[in-house]
């Protein structure tokens, strides 16, 4: 398919008026590094672009006394630099820095992250943790949604042809709440997808499991809540065993939804390693004295 015309926005009405007049024909480009391939590809036949990576007001990152709001054109290389000092959120620091190269870093939008649902999609599990919201924008309207809805397929979001994703909002988290993350590298010469976890704990006294979000990438047709896992921890005190016992609980998870696939043999085995991880990052983020 042919590009006909490339629309370059610089705020969001416009953009919402564009989308409006061409509904399915057009597609939203923020950094370009998923949709230019599939658009060589032919995977991706819009024939309208919308260019919106020079709308400021997509690109800001806004704290509530209760909340985190990130602009959907907010870059990988922005995140973790705005996030650095910010010591409960190490593990969206770590996810944005994972992401590619610097060069990719410095394009890619946790928007189009989010809109292009890809199973590795980094920084889907730790948003899902964090049970953040997407806040969709259409013309005269505007609509909120849990990011674990807006998720449907592979690749697959509940995005309607003439709505943006604007902003991802959480809620900030407490002294006895914690944000962990891990992820194992992409080996290409193994052939091995990359896989990560991310985990969210909130604790009370003796370390007992009072909330937990667990979400995990590359290890299903999109990023998962891994609710079995979460039921599993509610309730008990974190040490060493109920850690281990949910870890195979996990590894049981994926053996189910995995089965028959040439990659199950490693991912069973590695996902064990990167959820403990991920929880004793999530636990030393909560404050807590000692380790698990
Ligand atoms: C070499 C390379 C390495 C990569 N490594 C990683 C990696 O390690 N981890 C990882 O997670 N990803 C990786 N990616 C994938 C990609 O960089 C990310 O998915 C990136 O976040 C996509 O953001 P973007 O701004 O470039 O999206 P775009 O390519 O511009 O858009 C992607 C999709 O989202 C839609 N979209 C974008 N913004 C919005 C919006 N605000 N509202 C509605 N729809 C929107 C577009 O229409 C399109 O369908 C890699 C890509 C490349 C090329």
């Amino acid at each position: 398919m042919e590009i006909k015309e490339v629309f370059r926005k610089k705020n969001v009405k416009e953009t919402l008026e564009i989308l409006e007049h061409y509904q399915e024909q057009c597609k939203i480009i923020a950094g370009g590094t998923d949709i230019i391939i599939q658009l060589r590809e032919g995977i991706e036949k819009s024939s309208v672009l919308v260019d919106i990576s020079n709308i400021e007001e997509l690109k800001v990152v806004k704290e509530t006394e209760k909340w985190i709001e990130i602009g959907s054109g907010v870059t990988f290389t922005e995140i973790a630099r705005e996030f650095t000092l910010h010591d409960k959120f190490s593990a969206l620091v770590e996810a944005a820095a994972s992401v590619g190269s610097p060069q990719i870093r410095n394009a890619a939008t946790i928007g189009g992250n989010i809109c292009n649902a890809s199973p590795a999609a980094d920084f889907i599990p730790p948003l899902l943790a964090l049970n953040a919201v997407v806040v969709l924008e259409r013309k005269n309207a505007i609509r909120e949604m849990c990011l674990e809805e807006f998720i449907i397929d592979k690749e697959k979001v509940a995005l309607k042809a003439d709505e943006l994703l604007t902003k991802i909002r959480f809620k900030k988290l407490q002294t006895n709440q914690g944000l962990g993350f891990s992820k194992l590298g992409f080996r290409k010469a193994l052939a091995i997808s990359k896989i990560s976890t991310a985990v969210f704990l909130e604790l009370e006294e003796n370390n007992k499991c009072k909330g937990t979000r667990i979400a995990t990438g590359a290890l299903g047709r999109h990023g998962l809540r891994e609710r079995r896992v979460e039921e599993f921890l509610q309730e008990k005190a974190l040490d060493p065993s109920t850690v281990h016992q949910g870890g195979r609980k996990l590894q049981k998870e994926i053996e189910k939804r995995l089965y028959g696939r040439p990659s199950l043999a490693f991912k069973k085995e590695a996902v064990i390693g990167i959820f403990h991880k991920a929880v004793d990052k999530a636990f030393k983020s909560c404050k807590i004295e000692g380790g698990i």
